[in-house]
């Protein structure tokens, strides 16, 4: 970011606000917009994609105030490339929709607008009214509940009210196409520049209001390797469990995003010292809190940031296959410790941990099911002889399975080699897996009766 984007030209005198912050009292801060023009920034339009500019040019031409705001403008002033580009305006979400013919009005908590090119979707929001000032009760437009959480949010505002009812400093950054300046109401590019992730408005009001504004400030931290700044930071620890009043649909697209940002390992540490990793994980966090590795974990994210950063894509299945292990671990343990026999163990504690994981987050059937197939398959991985690993190979959920099995020898759960065996199989022509298959049998320690011992662990292959 050039130097000169911090000489700020100031617009408008600085504005007084008052917040009721958690503990009721009023605390007042100082808001101001500033404008910075063309030559001090070093967003230009040409990062900036077709769709997003044609959206933006529309609504200006038709007489409405259209900004580029968000990750938009934050990733670009970064250096980096945003992810998706949203764009706030004055227009309300009927007008946006009558503008674009490849428009879809979604949202019940908010109405925004989807405008749709090919694969690329361009979010049009309505400048909304601020909504960290006491004056919800009588408002059919916007409603909390008894903890503060806001339900429903569909006042409309001015430009101001809008910037102020974003979460960060840093995402409140607006970009006008018409005379290319940034505005900044809430001292967004002072904390860009020091790398620091502010709430706008009293933090603890600002969570109670949308406790999943938490999990973001960790996404945020650990994609742009920002601080949190300490007020924003100081009520996480306490008010993480608020997180049990958001819909687990929800929780299960926000977990999608924390982990498939490229920096899931990171994430996964923050997750852990901020104490939100329980209402997301909770039977994980019991699990490893009892003694379970989480090393498994750790090396499922590591690879998957890996694969992030070649530009690979991540399945949510295994994503959750992963997070889910150390539960599934402890479970599949506790049953066989009582008695029951690996197999049936296995599929009583697969049911049981997902029952209650979908309790904290939603995990929709089109995934669920490949879960509980790559989790069965560590089983029938060891056993090859015969026409078997034939029969695996052809399972839809082999490939997975056998990337799961690899993260378990890298994690050091198991004892490599099984891996390994698996890896040779695949690329060896017939004759070498005859061969194979061959020396698996004469390997194979003869088959002696064995009673078997009612309270054993799993054996480790599995
Ligand atoms: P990215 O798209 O890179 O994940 P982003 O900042 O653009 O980051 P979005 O989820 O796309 O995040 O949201 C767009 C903008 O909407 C944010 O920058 C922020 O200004 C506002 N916003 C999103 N979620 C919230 C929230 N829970 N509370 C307040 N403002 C929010
Ligand atoms: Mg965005």
């Amino acid at each position: 970011m050039p130097k000169s984007i911090f000489t700020l030209v100031e617009q408008s005198v600085g504005k007084f606000r008052s917040f009721m912050s958690g503990n009721g009292k009023k605390k007042a801060l100082i808001y101001q917009r500033r404008e910075i023009p063309r030559d001090q920034h070093n967003v230009s339009r040409s990062v900036i994609s077709e769709p997003a500019k044609k959206v933006l040019h529309r609504l200006n031409k038709s007489g409405y105030e259209a900004y580029l705001v968000g990750g938009g403008v934050r990733d670009i002033l970064l250096g980096g490339i945003p992810k998706d580009f949203d764009i706030a305006t004055n227009a309300t979400p009927e007008e946006v929709h009558d503008l674009f013919r490849n428009s879809r009005l979604i949202g019940r908590r908010f109405r925004i607008v989807h405008v749709v090119f090919g694969r690329e979707v361009i979010e049009v929001t309505t400048f909304r009214g601020n909504t960290t000032e006491a004056d919800t009760d009588a408002d059919d437009d916007r409603r909390t509940s008894e903890h503060g959480l806001l339900l429903r949010d569909n006042v409309y505002g001015n430009h101001e009210e809008d910037a102020l009812r974003r979460d960060f400093t840093v995402n409140a950054l607006y970009y006008c196409i018409r005379d290319f300046t940034i505005i900044d109401f809430a001292n967004g590019i002072e904390d860009l520049r020091n790398r620091q992730l502010r709430l706008i408005g009293d933090p603890e009001t600002r969570y109670r209001e949308d406790p999943v504004r938490m999990l973001r400030a960790i996404r945020f931290a650990a994609k742009l390797g920002f601080d949190i700044e300490p007020e924003t930071e100081a009520p996480i620890k306490e008010l993480a469990p608020l997180l049990s009043h958001i819909p687990s649909a929800r929780l299960f697209d926000e977990v999608l995003k924390l982990f498939s940002a490229g920096h899931g390992e990171a994430t996964y540490d923050l997750l852990t010292r901020y104490n939100l990793l329980e209402p997301l994980f909770p039977e994980t966090v019991r699990a490893i809190e009892a003694g379970e590795p989480d090393e498994l974990i750790r090396q499922a994210l590591r690879n998957t940031d890996a694969r992030i950063a070649q530009g690979k894509s991540v399945t949510p299945y295994f994503l959750f296959a992963a997070m889910l292990w150390p539960a599934l671990q402890a479970e599949w343990h506790r049953r066989q410790d009582n008695g029951d026999p690996v197999q049936p163990a296995l599929h009583g504690a697969i049911g049981k941990v997902i029952g209650r994981q979908v309790q904290a987050t939603s995990i929709p059937k089109r995934f669920s099911g490949p879960m509980k197939e790559i989790w069965e398959l560590q089983m029938r991985l060891p056993r090859r002889q015969g026409k078997r690993a034939f029969v695996t190979m052809t399972h839809p959920r082999f490939r997975a399975a056998y990337d799961f099995l690899l993260v378990r020898e890298n994690s050091g759960e198991i004892e490599p080699g099984l891996g390994q065996w698996w890896t040779e199989f695949q690329q060896a022509d017939e004759r070498r897996q005859e061969r194979m298959l061959s020396e698996l049998a004469s390997d194979a320690p003869k088959k002696r009766k064995r009673r078997r011992k009612p309270a054993q662990r799993p054996p480790q292959q599995c």
